[in-house]
């Protein structure tokens, strides 16, 4: 049996529960990543329990997620969705429950892993009641989001920014998806960079791959039109705007051939006051000012296990963020051979090579965007050109490595940790 055999990990992730279903405004490529993760790690021999606030009346307490993954469930506050600024007073009744599972369950752990700013506040606690290495991964962080966000619905709290602060000085190892990932923590949280370690994100190669494009094409209704496809939150900071009015200004092309816009995303809360209803509807106002209502179509959330044929079936994917710290949809889209025309920010240099596999746009110019998508709609042979190159770069972030590399983190931690190096001082600098 190997070593790592014996290596088990409290992964925290107080609000993004890994069995969630994607695409509503607080679901995505932090519940995907947790997921394939804790399944690849348990893979590799390694024991995760994912710790998530319970958020259904009826949901069993443990889950198992794989062989050697499980999901539990802690009751804090209402069983039922809450937006995240409401999840931190129940903070200190997450740390009691959590606490009580482990003392029943007879659970220990080598690692503390937390994802997001709620769970670096219960990492540190557990962290020093435990003394065990902490680790932490944000995905998105506060000072950066609200240099970029364009609405109050949007903009985050000082509460939050606060405890990313603390979380920063508190972890063993803060990980980075990208360098410019790392740079923003090193420029707005004083990360010290020794203690950052740079681990892109992944994407099921298994799933995401290339198809029969008539076949995909013809399960969602498409005849002889092209297809141009979003897919993600429907949030202002994601950018669909930027889409729409390029949309507009391709149609006013005279060699522009037919098209379809297919958006994916949105999941209402059922929450009165609901933001992402807010926003679709003022999107739906914008397509009918510019004249769109025929060449919009809104899918709604779709299941990750149907996203396949919709990449299949496009031309291309639009990703106009105003910012990603990684952007798994670019890279789900590049393994099924479909390529990418992005906004130049975060994550999105990390994947999408401008003229090789897709297109970088360093503007917020709708008009910038609709040459580009032009540009690879028209008669050459680009699309197909890019669309294979964007499939190889693709390969080359399977979350197996991602695992791994993880895996090699947590033993080094642990390693050091057993030669007598305490973990780092919790909450000082
Ligand atoms: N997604 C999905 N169904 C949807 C919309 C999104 O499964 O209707 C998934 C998508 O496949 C991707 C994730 O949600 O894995 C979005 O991740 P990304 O990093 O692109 O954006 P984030 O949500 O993290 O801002």
């Amino acid at each position: 049996m190997n070593d790592h055999l014996h290596l088990r990990i409290a992964t925290l992730s107080v609000h993004a529960c890994p069995l969630a279903p994607l695409g509503s405004w607080e679901t995505g490529g932090m519940n995907v990543y947790i997921r394939e993760v804790s399944r690849h790690l348990s893979d590799l021999g390694v024991h995760v329990d994912v710790f998530t606030r319970q958020q259904g009346e009826h949901v069993d307490a443990v889950v198992p997620l794989a062989e050697r993954a499980r999901v539990i469930h802690v009751p804090a506050g209402p069983g039922r969705y809450l937006p995240k600024d409401r999840v931190v007073a129940h903070l200190p009744e997450f740390i009691c429950n959590m606490r009580d599972f482990i003392q029943s369950d007879n659970a220990g752990y080598d690692v503390i892993h937390s994802h997001y700013w709620l769970s670096g506040r219960i990492a540190g606690y557990f962290k020093s009641v435990w003394r065990i290495p902490m680790v932490a991964m944000f995905h998105t962080l506060a000072e950066l989001k609200n240099q970029v966000s364009p609405n109050d619905d949007e903009r985050e709290s000082t509460v939050r920014a606060g405890i990313e602060r603390m979380t920063v000085a508190a972890a063993d190892r803060v990980i980075a998806s990208t360098t410019v990932d790392r740079g923003h923590l090193e420029d707005y949280y004083e990360a010290d960079r020794e203690r950052i370690t740079i681990l892109p994100c992944g994407v099921d190669l298994d799933l995401f791959h290339p198809g029969d494009t008539d076949a995909a094409r013809g399960s969602l209704g498409l005849s002889e039109e092209r297809m141009i496809l979003f897919v993600g939150r429907i949030q202002q900071l994601k950018g669909i705007e930027v889409l729409l009015r390029a949309a507009r200004a391709l149609v006013d092309r005279a060699e522009m051939p037919p098209f379809q816009v297919m958006i994916v995303g949105g999941r209402p809360s059922g929450e009165r006051n609901d933001p992402e209803i807010r926003e679709l509807h003022r999107l739906q106002r914008l397509v009918g000012e510019l004249g769109l209502n025929d060449r919009i179509r809104w899918a709604g959330a779709i299941d990750q296990r149907e996203l396949p044929r919709y990449y299949q079936a496009a031309d291309v994917t639009v990703v106009p963020s105003t910012y990603e710290s990684f952007g798994l949809v670019a890279l789900e889209s590049m393994a099924c051979g479909t390529p990418v025309v992005a906004s130049k920010v975060g994550g999105l240099l990390a994947t999408v090579q401008n003229g090789e596999n897709g297109f970088l746009i360093p503007s917020r110019n709708p008009d910038d965007y609709a040459c580009r998508i032009a540009e690879l709609l028209g008669p050459t042979k680009l699309q197909q050109q890019f669309g294979t190159v964007a499939r190889e770069r693709a390969t080359h972030f399977g979350w197996r490595r991602v695992a791994t590399q993880l895996l090699d983190l947590y033993q080094d931690l642990r390693a050091a940790r057993a030669h007598g190096q305490a973990p780092t001082t919790v909450w000082q600098k």
